[in-house]
């Protein structure tokens, strides 16, 4: 099984090292073109700056191809800026990032805890997953889910990880946190779906 992590910009290496950890080396696999989206079973989209991402994806034909495969019940799991690609719509802020790739039922809020805590970590309770230990960097939260969407972790107010079929989004980041079993289940997803053979 190959897993694409989108290489454009953010916390790409540190999802790579963690799906070979798990898989075997090489099964980290880069993505940043439609072509090499053709020769993975799920896709990764890291944080870092969803404006950046989000016009990276676009302009490199990225987007259209994962819109039309999450639409088909590809693994798709957005971390932090890949949740807010993720989402079907979102706040003032999120309007700006341009065209979102609105697979999963639920509005975004971008930099939702501001300034005084722009990162943070926090032990979480998260379905079907346990108690997590979750980093949190300039983090969007999802504020309202709808749908086929559901919740699986919540902080204050907030949802801040969901799940709908395929798809997969987490507004903190396992990768950072050395704990493997966000990418565990993530590929458990993998492993049930119609594109494991690729
Ligand atoms: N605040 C960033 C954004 O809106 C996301 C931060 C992250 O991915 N660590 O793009």
């Amino acid at each position: 099984m190959k897993v694409g992590v989108i290489a454009f910009q953010g916390a790409v290496s540190e999802h790579m090292q963690m799906i070979d950890s798990l898989l075997g080396k090489g099964s980290g696999v880069a993505v940043r073109s439609a072509e090499e989206l053709e020769r993975v079973s799920a896709v990764i989209i890291p944080g870092g700056e969803s404006t950046t991402i989000g016009k990276l994806m676009r302009s490199s034909g990225v987007f259209r191809k994962l819109k039309e495969l999450g639409d088909s019940s590809f693994p798709i799991w957005g971390t932090c800026a890949g949740m807010i690609m993720l989402a079907r719509e979102g706040d003032a802020q999120v309007e700006r990032t341009g065209e979102l790739l609105g697979l999963m039922d639920m509005r975004v809020k971008r930099n939702a805890f501001g300034r005084q805590r722009e990162s943070f970590e926090e032990e979480l309770e998260v379905a079907g997953i346990g108690r997590c230990h979750c980093v949190f960097i300039r983090a969007p939260a999802v504020e309202r889910i709808y749908g086929r969407c559901r919740a699986l972790a919540h902080f204050g107010r907030y949802i801040v990880a969901a799940e709908q079929g395929n798809l997969l989004a987490t507004a903190f980041h396992p990768e950072l946190s050395g704990d493997s079993r966000f990418h565990r289940y993530f590929i458990s997803k993998v492993d049930k779906s119609i594109f494991l053979n690729r």
